[in-house]
């Protein structure tokens, strides 16, 4: 028993659904009839179940063996979105099947069954299709809505002649209906949770399938799109076989079908079997797309397929361990992707993923990673970065402290044990524990109990190295908190893993010998070099291996906001960086300079560009325009970040020109190379005007891939005109952007240093319009760019606002948005004239 009013009484427990559904593409209604096998476990008077947003025909509840009781009654709760179904007379305990036929509406909010559309030559097409996670399939049906309540699914759709549809099971038969329509029936799912059925009905095709170990795969996409889904193939068949391997555990399912859904409220969806994706996470040109768009789709494919094992298979028993299942997640589509792809050197691209964790997490606000989650609309918060990538990070932590096959072991017996179960966060740390003999669960309880991350200070005492921590954060910060922190730590050649305790560590170091803490990076973690060390690994760093030289640059602007480091100290040590060959490197080093530009006005900031030309100039220049024979995709890479800071922070003429042109041409259809066309668009919309602007917005809509489109809608935050802005946010309001994209489009246009406030003004003025168009957590996206808002004037504004205009969901997201903001604030305060001053003709960094 539970005294939590949102869990459901465990007297009924369902094994089996079997569910018709039946939506009407004119009305949007839809009607449905389900048969739920059911055990009641003791005599009960009423059935209570989850249902929202539907409404209940007849219903009636039959024993095994005895006669049919009627539902009398049905009493909807929409506070905890359930229904109490009251019985004629009392059921006694053992087998029974209910009973019940309701109608919905498949909805236009991207949530439970709901429909996206899409438009080609022949008009407008309708796909109804589903989002259930986390709890969204009760507006799809009645259920017992709790991942807990694992039952197999037996679903037939009646739809459309004309048009296609899927499901988690392959399909197995199809019978014509009447009307021109068919009754379309898959084959039964595993034992699962309600939030991972999956159904979806449009006009689609599917590829022709891969078949990988037995496994057959396909695409399905909106027609016309079939040249985009090899490299998803590629890469699905990759995870397939690597996850079977890594698991020891064959893939659940019969079949997989990746879907790209033209409307999506997340990336992607882990339903066993049927996979939904939106498009920009699926559908690509390889031969036209950056390595980082491609990277995001493998990336997201490898986690879905992951979870197929862990979370599907394998599921939490209540929301509070959903951080567990995304965390797992993304650690695992790393090691594949890797494994994949070794000369995309992931963990370097993962450490900016990373870095925005650690932002959050160094705010007084941040959470625990695990929490409690009472009503289910609290997991809300925890789709977040403090569960993907801090989580994900931890994993990482642990998993080089314990060695990678040991860790594997770990997590195979931890699935052998659970097969089809559900599992507390502990089961996992005690099946590692058991195979390696570590202190797992001591370590990792107060890695994912605690808010906050440790910096490790390192000093030297005569021959050691003196290891200490504190919580990372302002001056201030340190409430005391303390983790057990695996630790590598190299001191000249010699590495050493250590499991530093709250009380510190130390470790030999003879006079002249380098020390590096959190060798190879893999540590979340802050480091403090104090000063002969600080001074000798900034002397050192072009030998450092590069995630070293990421998190040097990363933990040093991380200081400055925390304010134990001059925006000044940063720069100078940014400008021994000019030589660097990482592109991650490059990116988190312009993170910071992006900063300074924001500080700096007038003269200084034109010595500010300077500075920035002449760090990334020569870069530039030898890296050259064109792509050269024998470059890895990571130079071509490097090539687009340098030419976004010569032409966005240090506004280089010739860069510009250059841009524009490369821009033109790519619009026109000429074979560009990806990341020097996806870098040309932000900066030649500096130079852009109204035509311009008309033709990026037309891309939108005509570009080829869904890469582009996005590139081309991200990019029109930067034009410079202010009436351009104000168009560019109404298209956010006439139904041409769908809300799907928004948030991006509003972000980048929130946190743009010239239009921001505007784009503020315009938000507020449209609030409930805009809230109208997005899921809960759509919305919290779409204002986050608030947080780099950095005067006093505009953060009681926005604290205003939202104190008149709370949040329904989510909330926890914004209020980390609203400290960031305070942290941002404080920066242009301690900062601003000391860089203005460094910048300023004469000046320490001026010209
Ligand atoms: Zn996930």
């Amino acid at each position: 028993m539970s005294d939590n009013q949102y869990r459901l009484p465990k007297t009924v427990v369902p094994s089996r659904y079997d569910l018709v559904l039946e939506p009407d593409f004119e009305t949007f209604a839809f009607e449905g009839v389900v048969d739920v096998t059911l055990i009641i476990g003791e005599a009960v008077d009423e059935i209570v179940l989850n249902a929202d947003e539907l409404s209940f025909g007849s219903a009636w509840l039959e024993p095994a063996g005895g006669d049919q009781i009627e539902v009398t009654g049905v009493r909807l709760d929409p506070e905890t979105e359930r229904a109490h179904l009251s019985l004629a007379r009392t059921a006694t305990p053992g087998d029974a099947t209910l009973h019940v036929e309701f109608t919905g509406t498949v909805n236009d909010r991207l949530r439970g069954f709901y429909r996206s559309t899409y438009t080609d030559d022949i008009g407008e097409h309708i796909i109804a299709t589903t989002q259930m996670q986390p709890t969204d399939a009760r507006r799809a049906f009645p259920c017992w809505d709790e991942p807990e309540f694992k039952a197999v699914f037996g679903l037939s759709l009646v739809v459309p002649e004309e048009l296609k549809a899927f499901a988690n099971g392959a399909k197995a038969s199809s019978e014509p209906a009447g009307n021109g329509k068919r009754r379309v029936s898959f084959a039964d799912t595993m034992p699962m949770s309600t939030y991972l059925i999956a159904f979806c009905v449009g006009r689609l095709e599917a590829t022709e399938p891969v078949i990988m170990g037995g496994v057959p795969v396909r695409v399905v996409h909106v027609p016309g799109k079939g040249n985009l889904t090899s490299f998803a193939l590629e890469v699905a068949e990759h995870s397939l076989r690597f996850f079977t391997d890594y698991y020891g555990i064959p893939y659940p399912e019969k079949k997989l079908d990746l879907a790209a859904l033209p409307d999506f409220a997340a990336g992607a969806m882990e339903n066993p079997g049927f996979i939904t994706f939106r498009e920009a996470a699926l559908l690509v040109d390889p031969a036209t797309a950056t390595q980082v768009e491609r990277l995001r789709i493998a990336d997201t494919i490898a986690h879905e397929i992951a979870h197929m094992w862990f979370g599907d298979l394998v599921t939490m028993r209540w929301w509070n361990g959903t951080w567990l299942n995304e965390a797992f997640a993304t650690f695992m589509s790393l090691l594949a992707v890797d494994a994949w792809k070794p000369e995309w050197k992931v963990f370097e691209s993962f450490a900016l993923d990373r870095s925005e964790a650690f932002e959050v997490d160094a705010l007084s606000s941040t959470r625990s990673i695990e929490y409690e989650v009472i009503a289910p609309g609290d997991v809300e918060d925890m789709f977040d970065v403090l569960t993907y990538e801090k989580g994900g990070s931890t994993l990482w932590m642990l998993e080089q402290y314990l060695g990678r096959e040991p860790f594997r072991d770990g997590i195979r017996r931890y699935l052998a044990d659970h097969l089809y179960g559900n599992t507390e966060t502990a089961d996992l740390w005690d099946a590692l524990a058991e195979v390696t003999g570590e202190p797992v669960g001591r370590v990792m309880d107060a890695w994912i109990w605690q808010g906050g991350h440790p910096l490790v200070n390192v000093a030297r005492q005569g021959d050691q190295a003196a290891l200490s921590q504190t919580r990372f954060g302002h001056a201030g910060a340190d409430d005391g908190t303390r983790w057990p922190t695996p630790l590598r730590v190299r001191v000249g050649e010699r590495t050493d893993a250590l499991l530093v305790e709250p009380e510190g560590a130390l470790v030999e170091a003879a006079t002249g010998e380098l020390v590096v803490a959190n060798a190879g990076g893999s540590s979340f973690v802050r480091v403090h070099y104090e000063g002969e060390l600080f001074e000798a690994i900034k002397d050192a760093s072009a030998g450092l291996a590069p995630l070293e030289r990421y998190v040097l640059l990363d933990d040093a602007w991380a200081a400055v906001v925390a304010g134990a480091l001059g925006a000044v100290e940063f720069c100078e040590l940014a400008a021994r960086f000019g030589v660097e060959d990482e592109s991650p490197v490059w990116k988190t080093l312009l993170g910071g300079l992006g900063w300074c530009d924001r500080l700096l006005d007038g003269e200084p900031r034109e010595g500010f560009r300077s500075f920035v030309r002449d760090l990334a100039g020569p870069r530039l220049e030898a890296a050259g325009w064109e792509p050269r024979e024998g470059e890895s995709d990571l130079d071509r890479e490097l090539r687009g970040t340098l030419v976004r800071a010569m032409g966005l922070l240090g506004r280089d003429a010739a860069t510009i020109d250059r841009a524009v042109v490369v821009e033109r041409a790519s619009r026109a259809g000429e074979k560009i190379d990806g990341p020097l066309a996806a870098a040309a668009l932000p900066v030649a919309a500096t130079a852009g005007g109204e035509e311009e602007w008309e033709a990026f917005v037309a891309m939108y809509r005509d570009g080829r891939t869904p890469q582009q489109k996005r590139r081309y809608v991200q990019a029109l935050a930067s034009f410079p005109q202010p009436e351009l802005m104000q168009r560019t946010l109404a298209r956010t309001l006439d139904g041409y952007i769908r809300s799907q994209d928004l948030p991006l489009l509003v972000e980048g246009c929130l946190t743009s240093r010239d239009h921001g406030a505007a784009a503020w003004e315009f938000v507020k003025e449209n609030w409930d319009a805009l809230r109208s168009k997005l899921t809960p957590h759509l919305l919290v996206y779409l204002v986050e760019g608030v947080r780099v808002f950095s005067t006093q004037a505009q953060r009681d504004d926005v604290l205003a606002f939202f104190e008149a205009h709370p949040l329904e969901r989510a909330q926890k997201m914004l209020v980390h948005a609203l400290e960031r903001q305070s942290v941002a604030v404080a920066l242009r305060e301690r900062e601003a004239d000391e860089l203005a001053a460094a910048f300023a003709p004469g000046g320490r960094l001026g010209a």
